[in-house]
C-alpha cells in the first residue's frame, strides 16, 4: 500500500516548517530561500520513507472509557473512547523518513547553522507529507467501503499522554528497531517520525483539526495557513 510515497517539497514548505513566513522571508532574507532550495536538492536523495500500519476491528467500547480491539488489545483512554465512539476499525500508524536528514543537519550544525536549520525544516516538511499521504490513502480506502476516517490522533496530544500513547502504538505495531525505536523518554528515533491512529467508521465528521487537540496549539509556529484535517505541521 505504501511502497512508493511521492514527496514533493517546495522552498516555501521548508521555510514554513522552520516556523517562518515565506512571503516575509522572500522580501527580507531571500538568501534563506536559496538555503531552502539547497536543502531540497541535496536532501531529497536522503529520504527513506517507511510506514508501519496495522488496522484492527473495534469489538466494543466500554462506557466511553475503553476501546476493545480484535486480538484482545484494549485502548484505555476516555478522550479517545469518546472521540472514536463511532469507529468500526482503528488504524495504528508509524511513519518515518529515516535518520539521514537529521544526521546531515547535525553534521552541518557548527559548520553552517543556517543550512543545518534548512535541512531540519526540509525533514519536517517531508515527514508531514508522508503522514498526510498515509492518512489520505487510508481515507480513500475507507471511502470505497462507504466509510470515513477521523482526524489523526497522536501521543502527546491533549488528553493522550505521550508515554501512554507511544507504549500503546508501539506494542500494537511492534516495529523493527532498525526502522523506528523509542527512547526512554518516549521520543522516536529517527527523530523525523510520527505515530498516530485513525478511526474508521460510517459517521465521522470533518469539522475537527489535529491542531485543535495539540498540546502546543497556543504557541505553535508551524500551523500551515490552510490546514486540511490530515495535515500535521510539525509533529517532531
Ligand atoms: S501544526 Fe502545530 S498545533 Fe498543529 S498539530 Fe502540528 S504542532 Fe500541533
Amino acid at each position: 500500500m505504501f511502497e512508493f510515497i511521492p514527496i514533493t517539497i517546495t522552498p516555501e514548505m521548508v521555510l514554513r516548517s522552520q516556523g517562518a513566513d515565506p512571503a516575509i522571508i522572500e522580501k527580507r532574507s531571500p538568501i534563506l530561500l536559496e538555503y531552502a532550495k539547497r536543502a531540497i536538492e541535496e536532501g531529497s536523495a536522503l529520504l527513506k520513507p517507511q510506514v508501519v500500519v496495522r488496522t484492527l476491528m473495534v469489538q466494543k467500547i466500554d462506557h466511553h472509557k475503553c476501546i476493545h480491539l480484535e486480538g484482545g488489545s484494549i485502548l484505555e483512554n476516555t478522550f479517545l473512547a469518546q472521540q472514536l465512539n463511532l469507529a468500526q476499525k482503528i488504524s495504528f500508524i508509524i511513519c518515518t523518513i529515516g535518520d539521514a536528514i537529521d544526521e546531515k543537519a547535525s553534521a552541518l550544525y557548527r559548520l553552517d547553522p543556517v543550512l543545518s536549520f534548512a535541512f531540519d525544516g526540509f525533514g519536517i516538511a517531508a515527514i508531514d507529507i508522508v503522514a498526510a499521504h498515509v492518512c489520505e490513502s487510508i481515507g480513500e480506502k475507507a471511502n470505497k467501503e462507504s466509510l470515513r476516517t477521523s482526524i489523526p490522533y497522536s501521543p502527546g496530544m491533549v488528553r493522550w499522554p505521550l508515554e501512554e500513547g507511544q507504549n500503546k502504538i508501539f506494542s500494537i505495531l511492534n516495529p523493527e528497531p532498525t526502522i523506528v525505536r523509542l527512547t526512554p523518554s518516549f521520543q522516536m528515533i529517527p527523530k523525523k517520525s510520527t505515530s498516530m491512529l485513525l478511526g474508521i467508521g460510517a459517521n465521522f465528521k470533518h469539522n475537527q483539526k489535529t491542531c485543535d487537540f495539540c498540546a502546543t496549539r497556543e504557541t505553535c509556529r508551524f500551523k500551515p495557513p490552510q490546514k486540511n484535517p490530515f495535515s500535521f505541521g510539525s509533529k517532531v
